[in-house]
């Protein structure tokens, strides 16, 4: 029967350092568990390597135990094992300290923390007699092990393993990165327009007959609705109305704003430039000016624009306190409300090379309003400009974007969406119900990413 495949199941470890909900500091995090999840689901077998550090949320580890230990750079490494949403996890833990250091990235010497992560990592793999058919590497951070394992380790007992090495932001670590394009079997990004937008890029472009684009999608277990402790009333589309309403009014009262009908436009981000601070700071006046309400949840790596943001939260606070809120934290619980509460999710980044933002929005029934760039254009589809190639893909136009990065053009994404919530309920909240049933999870990408584990070992 077509589409059955006879081939066996496949032995996938990923390598990362970040990984939802035990550590995740943006959405590599969220990737590694989803897309291993999807995987797993679909009868192949997975394996997470992982840092012991001490800040992980271990309450999200179940059955922790000590499995074996063993000493390599000069240290003893010990091997806990755990499950973390049902996936297997082996964590190393050097008693060097170098994941004692209460936190996941920031320190001077984390590409040196990173790197013998990594070298350690092979070493568990070779020394405990694994014979994985696929190490998956993500990033700068877990570059390492794309050389380290064809420079060290093929010639033992290693023959069949290939590496395949996904770049969630190309932003950060070049070097690193360039050297894992080269010596991976296989590369992928996270969107087919953000493969487009680097191809010219020198570290990108003598690779490209290994280098594909395919999307991300989110765990629809992880962020439903329907099975949320964050959020008031469960819904699904067929109560959606009700369920954002009393989620709207549950956020209004938790952050002290006006309770009233009015329009939510929610901002859920690192604060980074690439997040395009200037536009969401334009679009938070705009949103006033046109009486709704915005709640922004969001920090800044950096202290300058934390308190940049700060200031700008004392001055909204005080002219506009019933109807604007900045979050400045990381607030895992909080976004779900949002997600749940607005009516909007503003995404306007510079460049983006998924985004997982308005994958979630839409799963609880907020409409995007986006730049178009990256993963955002291959995700978000404007209800006046782009019904054709929503067609296209099999959808239903999806919510609001643009294109220039300047505030005019966030003006012709938000202003439209707004109008729509006045001019239009039933129009809107049909919109609404569309969006939530989209299917922005792995089912279609993690049959992508089988296709690309076989086709690595031919
Ligand atoms: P990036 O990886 O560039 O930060 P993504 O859109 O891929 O951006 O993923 C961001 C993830 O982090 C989403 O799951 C989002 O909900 C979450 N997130 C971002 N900022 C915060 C915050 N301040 N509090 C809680 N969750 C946040």
């Amino acid at each position: 029967v077509g589409g059955i495949s006879k081939e066996p199941p496949l032995h996938i470890v990923h390598i990362a350092v970040e990984m939802a909900p035990i550590a995740k500091v943006g959405g590599l995090g969220d990737v590694v568990t989803s897309l291993s999840r999807a995987v797993q689901e679909l009868n192949h077998n997975v394996d997470i390597i992982f840092p012991k550090y001490d800040c992980l949320k271990d309450n999200f580890v179940k059955d922790l135990k000590l499995d074996r230990s063993y000493h390599w750079g000069g240290t003893e490494i010990k091997v806990w094992h755990g499950k973390v949403e049902g996936l297997s996890v082996y964590f190393l833990d050097p008693q060097n300290g170098l994941f004692q250091r209460g936190c996941v990235y920031g320190c001077a010497d984390d590409a040196g923390r990173f790197g013998f992560f990594c070298h350690a990592a092979l070493e568990f793999l070779l020394q405990g007699g694994f014979h994985p058919d696929i190490l998956h590497c993500h990033d700068w951070s877990s570059a390492p092990v794309s050389w380290l394992f064809k420079d060290q380790y093929t010639h033992y007992g290693l023959v069949k393993t290939r590496v395949v090495f996904t770049i969630h932001n190309l932003e950060f670590g070049a070097n690193a990165i360039a050297k894992a394009m080269t010596f991976a079997d296989k590369a992928t990004t996270v969107s087919r327009t953000y493969a487009k937008e680097v191809a010219g890029n020198s570290v990108i472009s003598p690779h490209l007959y290994k280098f594909h684009g395919i999307i991300n999608g989110i765990d629809p277990d992880i962020w439903d609705p329907y099975n949320d402790n964050f959020i008031p009333v469960p819904y699904t589309s067929e109560n959606v109305v009700e369920g954002k309403r009393a989620a709207k009014e549950e956020l209004q009262n938790r952050l002290g704003l006006k309770s009233a009908d009015l329009p939510v436009v929610g901002i859920i981000t690192r604060l980074t430039h690439q997040k395009g601070i200037h536009l969401i700071k334009h679009a938070i006046w705009r949103t006033l000016e046109r009486n709704g309400q915005v709640v922004l949840l969001g920090s800044a790596p950096d202290h300058r624009i934390q308190n940049d943001f700060v200031n700008l939260a004392n001055q909204l606070h005080s002219s506009h306190g019933d109807r604007a809120r900045l979050v400045l934290t990381y607030d895992e619980p909080l976004s779900h409300l949002i997600y749940a509460g607005a009516d909007f999710i503003l995404v306007p980044s510079i460049f983006e090379p998924c985004g997982l933002t308005q994958l979630i929005a839409m799963r609880y029934g907020a409409v995007p309003v986006v730049r178009k760039t990256g993963g955002l254009y291959d995700t978000v589809f404007d209800v006046d400009h782009d019904k054709e190639r929503a067609e296209a893909q099999v959808l239903e136009p999806n919510g609001f974007s643009f294109d220039g990065a300047d505030a005019p053009g966030v003006d012709y994404a938000l202003n439209r969406a707004i109008s729509a919530w006045y001019d239009g309920r039933e129009w809107f909240n049909s919109l609404c119900k569309t969006v939530m049933e989209q299917d922005w999870s792995w089912n279609r990408p993690a049959l992508e990413y089988i296709e690309l584990y076989h086709s690595a070992r031919k």
